[in-house]
């Protein structure tokens, strides 16, 4: 089967036409400006990558630049901690936003005169409904809201309050600032939503500098203009929101740019969850082993599992950009991992259950072989493997009494072992087998070819074999039921595997492909003759195979 047939066609991305056509028509100067904007309050995941995928590359594609933006407006929620983290992911994906790194809370004083601006405008009013009273004004489509009694203050006095809000001299959620847009339309964003709000709350950045804070809705287009943002790309819940996005933008004179807003569909993949909110709830509770598990879907949990960057960059470009909401497959992600380290992953051997071979003509074997490292890269060079007259095979390798079409080891039959010749079996002997060896140079006439390791050289290793994290496709939308119950009970067994000498001591995160077993990684809990790996993908493809049956 060739790989290269079976990959997916990637579909069209429609955000490339849309830049294409702006650059063609000139509408932003020629000019290509997107941005990544993270809430720093919790560790990025695979749906972030498609966004990053997308807002970096857009720009990387027309020459354009893409700033990596913490949207840190709420002061309550963030940790300095995730903008570390976030930074490194976005990095290890290979992405570059040079130096255009910024923080929303940078632009409080400006979003500050923004809102006075539209205050003076008469476009917002300072209102003192309580958060219930205001639920029930705003009413609910299709029927019409009703004003707030406080919308037709005069803007002196609207004005005087809000620099009493800063100030200081009112207590949170006691006024807020309500955008004056329309209270009977059919867009409940619309309904004068709140753009300021009182917190008398510390902010990570400008301490307690602050206490009124701009809403999402009223900060994020303003934080798109002032860095001259062209297109503002963002996921479909936000659609709803992009004519209160225009309204701010269209009603504020001065601002340096004019961004747009254009949404996507949001990556969710099966077996399991993509919320920072459940990630924090999985790793509280202990249900993981921390935000980097390689059972996670975070961006740490997926590097540490032994996915690489070229792989998740390869999996967003064919998995498109498209306004449909859609729950992607995980076999399309690991069919593009295997894709990926089948160029780049070492092959070695490692036996997983093992079976003792004791070689009868122990006077005729060779003290080591040569073996490939790579056959799909030839630069990866060979290396020697010791080998000694008893072995490990796996245990399923061998069968006393084989079924038919059986072409592994049985008594009196013959198999290749992978780069060592050949081993006839004999009997078995209690746990062991006997067996006779044969040289390469014998060409037996045989169907099947084993791995081994030489027992006396092999390194006991730990191997973390993962599964998926839940049961169900989508633990999220099983009714009545709390998606953890569906965790799989079997997402992580632990094993020792006898592997060959070369692998004692690896470098943290190094790949490897376990010949005939599975692709697997060193974990940074690996120590000096002590490997620990984890299994990264198993060999069986199961996306290619999908995909020649429909
Ligand atoms: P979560 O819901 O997982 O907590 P979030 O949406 O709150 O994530 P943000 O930090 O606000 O996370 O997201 C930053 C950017 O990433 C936003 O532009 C958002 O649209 C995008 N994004 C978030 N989740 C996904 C996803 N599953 N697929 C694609 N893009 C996503
Ligand atoms: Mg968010």
């Amino acid at each position: 089967m060739n790989e290269m047939n079976d990959k997916p066609v990637a579909p069209v991305n429609f955000l490339h036409a849309i830049v294409e056509e702006d650059l063609r028509t000139g509408k932003h100067g020629g000019k290509v400006v997107t941005r990544f904007p993270p809430e720093p309050n919790g560790y990025l995941h695979i749906g972030h990558a498609k966004a990053i995928c997308i807002d970096f590359g857009t720009a990387l594609k027309y020459g354009g630049e893409c700033h990596l933006r913490m949207d840190d407006t709420n002061p309550t929620k963030e940790e300095v901690e995730y903008i570390e983290s976030i930074q490194a992911d976005v990095r290890w994906l290979g992405f570059d936003w040079g130096k255009h790194f910024y923080f929303a809370s940078d632009f409080f004083g400006k979003m500050y005169d923004c809102c006075a601006e539209l205050i003076k405008k008469g476009k917002a009013y300072v209102c003192a409904l309580s958060m219930d009273e205001w639920k029930d004004y705003r009413g609910s489509p299709p029927n019409p809201g009703k004003e707030s009694p406080h919308r037709n203050r005069p803007v002196e006095e609207s004005l005087r309050l809000f620099e009493e809000m800063r100030a200081g001299k009112h207590a949170d959620g006691s006024l807020c600032v309500r955008a004056k847009i329309d209270m009977a339309s059919s867009n409940i964003h619309l309904r004068d939503p709140v753009i300021y709000r009182i917190l008398h709350a510390e902010h990570p950045n400008t301490g307690n500098k602050w206490c009124v804070y701009p809403t999402y809705d009223f900060a994020h287009p303003l934080e798109d203009a002032f860095e001259g943002i062209t297109h503002s790309m963002c996921t479909l819940e936000f659609e709803v929101h992009r004519p209160l996005y225009d309204w701010v933008i269209d009603n504020l004179d001065n601002l340096p740019s004019r961004p747009r807003q254009y949404e996507f569909a949001r990556l969710n993949l099966g077996y399991t969850v993509m919320s920072k909110r459940r990630f924090i709830e999985l790793v509280d509770k202990k249900l993981v082993n921390g935000w980097d598990d390689p059972r996670m879907p975070t961006i740490g949990g997926i590097r540490r599992r032994g996915y690489t960057p070229e792989a998740i960059r390869n999996f967003c470009e064919t998995i498109g950009v498209t306004k449909f909401e859609s729950l992607t497959d995980v076999a399309l992600l690991e069919f593009c991992v295997r894709e990926d380290l089948n160029k780049r992953a070492l092959r070695r051997m490692a036996v997983l259950k093992p079976l003792k071979v004791i070689i009868e003509n122990a006077s005729e074997v060779p003290s080591e072989v040569d073996a490939v490292n790579n056959p799909e890269n030839e630069s990866a060079g060979t290396r020697k493997i010791p080998f000694s007259s008893e072995l490990y095979i796996e245990s399923d390798d061998f069968m006393e009494v084989p079924p038919p079409k059986y072409f592994r080891l049985s008594p009196g039959k013959s198999v290749r072992i992978r780069y060592a010749g050949f081993l006839t079996c004999l009997r078995k002997e209690g746990d062991a087998i006997i067996c006779k060896w044969s040289p390469p140079s014998a060409e037996l006439k045989v169907k099947g070819t084993i791995h081994w390791v030489s027992a006396k050289h092999a390194v006991a290793a730990e191997v973390r074999l993962y599964d998926r994290l839940f049961t169900v496709e989508n633990p999220m939308a099983e009714e009545g039921h709390d998606y953890k119950e569906f965790l799989n009970p079997h997402s992580l067994d632990v094993a020792t595997a006898h592997v060959e000498p070369s692998l004692a001591d690896v470098k943290p995160l190094a790949h490897f492909q376990f010949e005939r077993i599975g692709y697997f990684n060193a974990d940074p809990d690996s120590k000096p003759g002590k490997p620990v790996f984890n299994r990264t993908v198993t060999l069986k493809d199961s996306w290619a195979k999908k995909q020649k049956k429909e």
